[in-house]
């Protein structure tokens, strides 16, 4: 059997999404990945301590019925958007339902419209589904650039707050690309919970608008995969045609839904990093040679004026059990991403920093 004969043709141009590391042994600080700092609070253990029961042996509800209906009763109820439960979708994460996207609009040859630098995955879902890729690098700024508005194609991905850079880009502008842009704009919002802006309010006055939003993060609850979007209900009635029968699983449902309930202690609780974020960015901006770009989002990006001293940092911090995000691709090697930890993890961090920038800076 020769396996290169009977793969897909485009898998021989695929490369991978890469994840940050995950590593399996206690002691790091991981500030890599943007997970949330904070575990789950206890009373949503205690909510998926006691969902561990018998009930496990049935498949979940598949359509989450209880969780899109609590999405729109509670957790949006204040955020002026759609009201109707069919135009809510659950995904496996947030990247289920960037798949789900792609698998119902892309035939091969479809135009998807990327920006750069932006999440990684939206390209190598449009690689996989044989899309033509349209990619458009983002000002020196990080803003939308004037020709992103005459651009063409079935798909548009917007990541508001932008990930590496983490600030949002607007409705003002989100919605004049809603207007300009042929199909679908397909807004991520996965730090949106971070943010004080969203886009979650144009839904009701365009159609070709799927906002995407995530539990993992401003939840914490990372591994249990449960991501949302809003969109018309047309929309939505295909992303549950092709979507996996039993997409999500009832403890992530459970846990879910009790970070709804108890949303405003958490929403409280992260009030923290937002803080820490502001604390983080002034204490960095007092070195020299480096800068902190503004965040919106629970991680910031760093500039290092010397491209070569980059690198150098990240392998430090390593050495001392701290992992940070690093992108070996264009314009970005001269950046490292890091996520906001607790005020204890902040401290570590900084005083790492400040030991190896005593070498190098
Ligand atoms: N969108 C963006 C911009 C992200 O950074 C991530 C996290 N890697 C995701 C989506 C995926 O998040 P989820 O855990 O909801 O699948």
């Amino acid at each position: 059997m020769d396996l290169n004969e009977l793969l897909r043709e485009n898998l021989k141009k695929y490369s991978a999404y890469e994840p940050g590391e995950q590593p399996t042994e206690e002691g790091w600080l991981k500030l890599n990945t943007n997970e949330n700092p904070f575990p789950p609070i206890p009373e949503i253990l205690d909510d998926i301590k006691k969902a561990v029961n018998e009930k496990i042996r049935l498949y979940p509800d598949p359509t989450a019925f209880e969780l899109r209906k609590e999405i729109l009763n509670v957790l949006l109820r204040e955020k002026d958007t759609l009201t109707n439960r069919n135009s809510v979708f659950i995904g496996n994460g947030s990247d289920e339902i960037l798949d789900v996207i792609f698998k119902i609009f892309i035939d091969p040859g479809d135009g998807v419209v990327i920006f750069y630098p932006t999440y990684g995955y939206y390209k190598v879902l449009a690689t996989l589904y044989n899309a033509k890729i349209t990619e458009i690098q983002l000002n020196e700024d990080f803003s939308i650039p004037d020709s992103a508005f005459n651009s063409t194609g079935k798909l548009m991905f917007i990541n508001s707050p932008n990930n590496p850079n983490g600030k949002s880009f607007g409705n003002a502008t989100i919605l004049k690309l809603c207007g300009s842009f042929p199909g679908i704009v397909v807004v991520d919002e996965a730090y949106g919970d971070f943010s004080d802006q969203t886009s979650l309010s144009l839904l009701k006055k365009v159609k070709n608008l799927i906002v995407i939003r995530s539990f993992s993060k401003s939840f914490s609850l990372a591994s249990l995969r449960l991501g949302y979007a809003l969109a018309d209900a047309e929309i939505v009635k295909e992303l549950n045609k092709v979507k996996l029968p039993y997409n999500t699983n009832y403890l992530g449902q459970i846990a879910a839904l009790s970070c709804i309930k108890n949303k405003d202690k958490i929403f409280e609780r992260n009030e923290n990093i937002i803080k820490e974020r502001e604390n983080l960015t002034n204490n960095l901006n007092e070195f020299d040679g480096i800068s902190v770009l503004p965040s919106d989002a629970n991680f910031i990006f760093v500039k290092f004026e010397d491209k070569a001293k980059t690198l150098k940092f990240v392998w430090d911090l390593k050495d001392m059990k701290i992992l940070v995000r690093h992108f070996s691709k264009p314009g970005l090697y001269n950046y490292i991403r890091i996520s906001i930890g607790t005020k204890e993890d902040n401290a570590k961090f900084l005083d790492a920093f400040t030991k190896i920038a005593n070498k190098y800076l």
